[in-house]
């Protein structure tokens, strides 16, 4: 370069350098992932896509904390028809497991057994074995956890289950198990013993904070992984925080702090097998302070229904869970994990739904989110992601103007901006203008060709306004003869000066070809974007367009959003864009959603 200014600005800032993988360093983590343009090694953490089925509420043992059971009546067991409905949903939205999680041997409990045979069955199991069924006709992998089942009753539903589990809790005496026949630690340690004779892929777990001491904690790890070095079935473990609920005889416990949570965690990886996953669940533990400490799932999240044990405590959402885990590879599993699967641990009845399903999760594919992004705007974030060629950018909530000058968060805006860039971006590639984007993998991520990008800020006008009103004689609104492109050198610092064609070509920024064609792709997006705006009752005041270069090729990148274009209302003149922050108009997000309910009518933002 013999200007001696840096052309190019590409969006592969300083790498973040081999960071301490949470903990992980130095031992092998179950699983990991490498991204193949970065070097770094990240830690995987994995999911399962549930909907939580409670077929019933009605429970033998009575927990001193538990908000779950109630007494047989009305609504008590979940009907049929709830049922399909719910996996219905489970499967539109993408789920792959259907958790049955009910009370434990609710026959025993007076008043129960009519409700149930109300619906034609004669115990909850045979009911359970009917539903689940019914979930492998959707496409669903049942997992079971019915508390205490003898072998028998283990190895029938083992037919229509790809796993089970049995929360261990504790090995300890406790005064919140006292009228709990179920609770008995030993009767719960040899039904994990029965499932590991019968090669059943098992999720057990300790409830902390229940009165158990850390010493106990201790002793129940150690007790899991003995099982597990003789049976080779436990998939993976949770550590469940226990969260006081009002109403109950332990409303007024503690419950776990965040410190047991965390040293359980790292107990936990201590005494257990690396081949056992550690599990906490993100609604109830504080997941961005306790996953660094060696947790390698966060198990069943679901799209679709609550966390009925925990009511109070809500699912993240999927994009929230990506957030929660920048810096790992947030990878889909099922609920019967991949090394089970390898070893068979199936009855050949789920064969079909086991393979469709690590299909179906293998071309969803992995999220990585590095923990630091390569370049970070103003608006937008940056990730490299596991593919060289690709990038991850998120639109983030903050809006800026002025350089910079002002600057706040909108709830809600990134989602708005992306939205309206997916939407245009796949409008203008059909109608042949090559664009960077690739797909969303959520509702404020965008996954993008990774271009080398051209240091200009592309403006196209149709009306005279911003700074064009300032710089020239031209009084605000006057409609311009034919459209005018005019360029900035993107440069933050030098405040983006206007650059003209032969600076342009001086600076080697483009040459002279590349430049006709970039003024052409600027004006066929103008095109196609006017008339569009026009059909929706908006006028295309300007716009501001970013390009960059993939194997020779010139892509349109950046976004096209309310954040870049100035959009008026045909009518009022009303404006819905970033002029409504810049010049404090009024609400800029109810301004980018009458947007987008003009463009996308039928989109719920
Ligand atoms: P002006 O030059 O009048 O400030 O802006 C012209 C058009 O380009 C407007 O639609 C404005 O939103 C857009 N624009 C100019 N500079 C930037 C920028 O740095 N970021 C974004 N997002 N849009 C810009």
């Amino acid at each position: 370069m013999t200007t001696g200014i840096r052309i190019f600005k590409t969006n592969i800032a300083a790498e973040d350098g081999k960071r301490d993988r949470h903990g992980l360093s130095g031992s092998k983590p179950p699983y990991v992932s490498h991204a193949h343009n970065t070097g770094i090694m990240l830690p995987v953490i994995t999911y399962s896509r549930n909907v939580f089925l409670p077929l019933t509420f009605v429970c033998r043992n009575a927990c001193g904390y538990c908000i779950f059971r109630r007494p047989p009546g009305e609504g008590c067991v979940l009907s049929p028809d709830e049922v399909m409905r719910i996996l219905r949903c489970g499967a539109g939205a993408g789920c792959t497991e259907a958790l049955f999680t009910f009370g434990e041997h609710p026959e025993e409990v007076a008043g129960f057994m009519p409700w149930l045979e109300d619906f034609g069955y004669s115990s909850i199991l045979e009911y359970c074995y009917a539903m689940a069924e019914e979930a492998l006709a959707m496409g669903l992998l049942p997992h079971t956890n019915a508390g205490i089942m003898n072998a028998d009753e283990m190895r029938y539903l083992s037919e229509v289950n790809a796993s089970m589990g049995l929360m261990l809790e504790t090995t300890a005496d406790i005064p919140a198990h006292r009228n709990c026949p179920g609770k008995e630690p030993a009767r719960r340690i040899a039904m994990i013993e029965d499932a590991g004779r019968l090669k059943i892929p098992f999720t057990t777990g300790l409830l902390l904070g229940i009165g158990e001491t850390s010493s106990d904690r201790r002793e129940s790890l150690e007790v899991i992984a003995g099982l597990h070095r003789r049976y080779g079935h436990i998939q993976e473990i949770i550590i469940q925080n226990f969260c006081p609920k009002p109403g109950t005889d332990m409303s007024a416990f503690p419950g776990a702090t965040l410190q047991d949570i965390q040293e359980t965690v790292r107990m936990a990886k201590e005494i257990l097998s690396p081949d056992i996953a550690i599990q906490i669940p993100p609604n109830l533990a504080d997941a961005a302070k306790v996953i660094p400490c060696g947790v390698t799932d966060l198990g069943g999240i679901s799209p679709v229904t609550i966390d009925y044990v925990n009511p109070e405590h809500p699912w993240p959402a999927l994009d929230e869970l990506r957030v929660l885990t920048k810096g790992y590879t947030l990878k889909e599993r099922l609920c019967i994990h991949p090394e089970y699967i390898r070893r068979g641990w199936f009855h050949p009845r789920l064969r079909d739904c086991i393979k469709n399903l690590e299909n179906a999760v293998h071309m969803r594919g992995t999220f990585v989110i590095p923990a630091k992004p390569l370049y970070e705007g103003k608006a937008k974030s940056v990730y490299s992601s596991e593919k060289p060629d690709e990038l991850i950018v998120v639109f983030r909530n903050d809006m800026t103007a002025f350089n910079g000058v002002k600057h706040d968060k909108f709830t809600g805006k990134g989602k708005l901006n992306a939205t309206a860039s997916e939407f245009f971006m796949k409008m203008l590639e059909a109608e042949g203008i090559p664009t960077h984007f690739i797909r969303m993998s959520a509702p404020d991520t965008m996954i993008v060709r990774r271009l080398e990008m051209i240091p200009l800020e592309v403006i196209v006008r149709n009306v005279a306004a911003g700074s064009m009103t300032k710089k020239y004689p031209v009084a605000e609104g006057t409609v311009l003869d034919w459209p005018v492109v005019t360029m900035d050198y993107k440069d933050d610092e030098r405040g983006d000066p206007m650059i003209n064609d032969d600076l342009i070509q001086v600076f080697h920024i483009l040459t002279a070809e590349e430049l006709i064609q970039v003024k052409k792709m600027a004006m066929d997006v103008n095109r196609v974007l006017s008339r569009f705006f026009d059909e929706c009752g908006i006028r295309l005041v300007d716009f501001k367009l970013e390009f960059g270069k993939a194997a020779g090729t010139i892509y349109l990148g950046d976004e096209i959003s309310m954040d870049s274009m100035r959009l008026w209302d045909k009518v009022t003149g009303e404006s819905f864009d970033k002029d409504v922050y810049r010049f404090d108009k009024g609400d800029v997000i109810t301004a980018y959603r009458n947007v987008l309910k003009r463009i996308i009518p039928d989109v719920e933002m």
